[in-house]
Order: structure tokens, then sequence, then C-alpha cells
């Protein structure tokens, strides 16, 4: 890591992640955590009627943005006066590049040094995140 174009491609390549997730196009072992491509899950009867994980033979899953959010570097909550979360900030990264989920803004934020990289996030992933955040902010 140390140039521009890095940053852009790990901000693009998180975003994108973020949006498959919310798209429920991500397919995920919770057992041994992996994540699995279509034509790596294994045929066979299980709840979820998609398969079974070739390293473990545990059901395989659609990822869920909870799953996919896991447990975070750390996490800022924009709080209404209600007391209802409006949006919020997910850490990915911090320290090196601070990359992080900004649902106000709608976008996946990259920070290093001077440089400042954006990638645009749809409505329907920002619903998906602020859920996580609001059930995450029922423990805070
Ligand atoms: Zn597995």
């Amino acid at each position: 890591m140390g140039t521009r174009e890095e940053l852009e491609k790990e901000v693009k390549a998180s975003a994108a992640e973020i949006e498959k997730v919310a798209a429920g196009e991500v397919y995920w072992c919770p057992n041994c955590e992996s994540e699995l491509a279509e034509h790596e899950i294994k045929e066979g009867v299980c709840e979820y009627g998609l398969g079974t994980c070739p390293n473990c033979d545990n059901d395989v899953e659609v990822m869920g943005m909870y799953d996919h959010l896991g447990d975070p570097l750390d996490v800022n909550y924009i709080v209404e006066k209600s007391g209802d979360v409006k949006a919020g900030r997910v850490y990915l990264a911090i320290g090196g590049p601070n990359i992080w989920i900004d649902t106000e803004i709608k976008s996946v934020v990259g920070h290093w040094g001077a440089t400042r990289i954006e990638a645009a996030l749809s409505d329907s992933a920002c619903v998906a995140v602020n859920d996580v955040l609001e059930n995450w902010f029922e423990y805070v």
C-alpha cells in the first residue's frame, strides 16, 4: 500500500462487496467462514437449498450484511433526538489508510494523508448497513 491507486482500488472493492452482499449475491459457510463462488458449492440436501460447503460439509447460506460486517474495528453512530439511529460509520481499516462505510453520505471513504477517495453506495446497501447499525446500537 502506498499509492492513491491502491487506496482507490481498496475503497472500490469494499463498496462493490457491500453491494453484492446487499443484493444477496454472496454465498458463504458460517461454519468455516469461507466465502464461496456458486460453482464451488457442493450439491447436497440442506435447509436453505443452496448446497453444502466443499471444505466442511456445513450448509451454505446467503451472506447477510450482519455477517459481512462482522466485528468491526470501530463504529460511529449518528443518532436522532428521538434516540433512533439515522446513519453511521463502520471502520474497515484504521491506522494505515483509514477506510470506513459512511451511510450518511452513502459512500465508502478512504483517507490516507492528504488523499481522500469516495465510492458511492446505493440506497439499498445503505439501508442494509443502517439495519445492522440499529441492531448494534441496542447493545452500546
Ligand atoms: Zn465450511
